[in-house]
């Protein structure tokens, strides 16, 4: 019988391992090599499985100074809120790092002069939409909304459909939100219909701006009618009112996955003042609140005491400015991944598994958008279908895995998953089978 000793995964090949690439990161090599040596030690006396070595040996490293874990997203919600919203793009996490250094973020080298913080984020902001005259950022959309109401309408009112008074999550409402401002809210029409003559017969010395906000996350179905942007647009600028939309999901241009979901470029070339978004939702960033719109407005916002409160942290900027400039990004992948793709790796997962020991089989699935956006929308998935009892173990694990526990089965939806996390996926299953 062949020496199991000889299954023991050789040092070279464990130090290679993405995850303890990154521990070494973090910790250096000489620290992650005597932690991989120790294990596989503890394997040639028999005490571990040589299977179980890497993660015996990942499970003692020493904790970083965070108490955070990177998880794997396998639960099919692509914005998933307990899991951050977006995870960023590998440009923008090397934006972060070397953003956190001393860099210069206000400060002009050819001159060396003073510079304006953030100008390069706002600079490739200002580019992917140009139709937007000026641009700002603050710390997230709610934020931008705050700054937009005080700095337009305080001790005025806000002219809003009642189909739009929404509850983001967690128990924040907008109205009142809004209302915080000192702002006052002026409901139009019913929560099903509202028509333009429903602001029209409104819209006078007190309005502050009419605010369209997007829906993100639900839907009226049945005998509805909304006024549309550009009837909205037309009004507004005939009352000489500044409107202002609220798209939520952060795309700057329209999404062809995404059809009915509102983008900036849109909103703003039918006639929007101003539009406001998140930055960590559709389009994949850093949270942050995104302003876009018309110069005379976003300066009004840019110079408001209040400004000075929501201004973004250096790293966002980093981040924002990364994204922008390359938009290939983990939401956009997995918005974009084709069904096909996602089946052979479901396959190659599965079978692999199996060869471990371990049931696994292949299902089709659904993933969503998540994260409060589009929620009528499910995207063709593929997923891998394990005993549920597992789903325990699994997040428990190292790095843990979240799926989702459906119809008796745990299953762990490749299409929020990068494909560069395959591998580090089998071991956690098989961690965790061998545990559970
Ligand atoms: C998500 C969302 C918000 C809140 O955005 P944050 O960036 O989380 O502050 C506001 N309005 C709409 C329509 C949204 O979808």
């Amino acid at each position: 019988m062949e020496d199991p000793r000889r299954l023991i995964p050789r040092t070279d090949a464990l130090l290679a391992d993405p995850r303890f690439a990154v521990a070494r990161e973090r910790l250096g090599h000489d620290r992650v090599k005597a932690v991989v040596t120790a294990a596989q030690r503890r394997a040639r006396a028999g005490e571990i499985a040589p299977q179980e070595v890497a993660q015996t040996a990942l499970a003692a490293l020493p904790r970083g100074t965070t108490g955070l874990r990177p998880v794997l997203n396998a639960t099919g919600v692509i914005l998933h809120t307990n899991l951050g919203r977006a995870p960023l793009s590998a440009a923008a996490r090397e934006a972060l790092q070397l953003a956190a250094g001393a860099t210069d973020v206000e400060l002009d080298l050819a001159t060396g002069a003073r510079g304006r913080r953030g100008r390069l984020a706002l600079a490739a902001l200002a580019g992917a939409v140009p139709v937007a005259e000026s641009v700002h950022v603050v710390n997230n959309n709610a934020a931008a909304l705050v700054l937009a109401a005080t700095a337009l309408a305080a001790g005025r009112e806000i002219v809003i459909s009642r189909g739009e008074l929404i509850e983001i999550g967690d128990g924040f409402r907008l109205p009142e939100l809004l209302v915080s401002t000192g702002a006052r809210l002026r409901e139009v029409g019913t929560t099903n219909r509202t028509t333009p003559d429903d602001y029209r017969r409104v819209i006078g010395p007190e309005t502050g701006f009419v605010l369209k906000v997007h829906p993100s996350n639900y839907r009226i179905e049945g005998f509805t009618s909304g006024a549309s942007v550009a009837a909205l647009a037309a009004l507004c600028m005939e009352r000489k009112v500044p409107l202002v939309g609220d798209i939520g999901s952060g795309l700057l241009r329209p999404e062809p996955m995404l059809p009915d979901e509102p983008d900036a470029a849109s909103w703003l070339g039918l006639g929007a003042d101003l539009v406001t978004a998140s930055g960590d939702k559709l389009l994949g960033g850093p949270q942050c609140g995104l302003l876009l719109g018309r110069a005379d407005l976003v300066e009004r916002l840019r110079r408001h005491p209040l400004a000075r409160a929501l201004r973004v942290d250096k790293l966002t900027m980093a981040a924002l400015e990364a994204t922008l400039n390359d938009t290939d990004t983990p939401v956009s992948r997995a918005l974009g991944v084709g069904a096909a793709q996602l089946r052979q790796r479901a396959e190659h997962i599965a079978g692999r598994l199996r060869e471990a020991g371990v049931g696994a089989g292949v299902v089709t699935s659904e993933a969503v958008v998540g994260g409060g956006g589009a929620p009528e929308v499910t995207l063709p998935s593929v997923a891998v279908a394990l005993e549920a009892g597992l789903s325990v173990a699994l997040r428990h694990g190292t790095p843990p895995v979240l799926g989702r526990v459906t119809d008796g089965r745990c299953l762990l939806d490749l299409r929020t998953l990068p494909a560069e996390d395959d591998e580090t996926l089998i071991d956690a299953v098989r961690g965790a089978a061998a545990c559970g």
